[in-house]
């Protein structure tokens, strides 16, 4: 019985975060590296980033097909026997599906943390002739969007993930895959 449900707990998580991972490997593989400053330093808001927060949005939107192989797998399997891995592939699949093609907002696919609104406010700073002092350098850090010289800032969102090569290894590919793209941090800052 253990053993059952086990088997299925394991399936439902296999399920639920596999179609996760193509946004925590495909940004990161070398071709496919954006020309952006090393994790975990501050990005400046530049044509670069615009460009890789597109990217990374078009990949999230995408996602829903990965969670196509456990559905259906699961679905084949359960056509023929009653199994518990794939009861729990197909429920995760199922469900993994669902929250990413649910559309939010007029007829269109959920886009995690990269909403055509974030990257429009993001594009906006760096058009914009920001005078908040004499030599402006705007980054993103990691719970806003600030002048690097006089402090000041430009936009309250905490920065989600970038999709640059990381330096803590499996501790932050496991974060990657629960925080699913978004900031470990929200809208905390004063
Ligand atoms: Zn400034």
């Amino acid at each position: 019985m253990i053993a059952v449900l086990l088997s299925f707990v394991v399936a439902l998580l296999v399920g639920l975060y596999l179609p996760r991972l193509p946004l925590v490997i495909i940004p990161r593989l070398r071709p496919m590296e954006a020309n952006l400053t090393p994790f975990p330093n501050a990005q400046p808001v530049n044509v670069e980033l615009v460009a890789q927060l597109l990217l990374l949005r078009r990949l999230w939107q995408l996602s829903f097909m990965f969670a196509l192989l456990p559905l259906l797998l699961g679905l084949f399997v359960l056509s023929v026997q009653s199994d518990p891995i794939a009861f729990g592939l197909f429920i995760g699949g199922g469900w993994a599906m669902l929250s990413r093609i649910l559309p939010e907002q007029a007829l269109e696919l959920p886009a995690g943390p990269y909403s055509m609104s974030l990257i429009g406010e993001v594009d906006q700073i760096r058009r914009a002739e920001n005078d908040c002092c004499d030599s402006p350098d705007v980054r993103w850090e990691v719970t806003a969007i600030r002048c690097r010289s006089c402090r000041s800032v430009h936009l309250t969102q905490a920065r989600p993930d970038l999709g640059r090569s990381r330096t803590d290894g499996l501790v932050g590919t496991v974060r990657l895959l629960i925080l699913d793209g978004h900031p470990l941090l929200s809208e905390l800052e004063s």
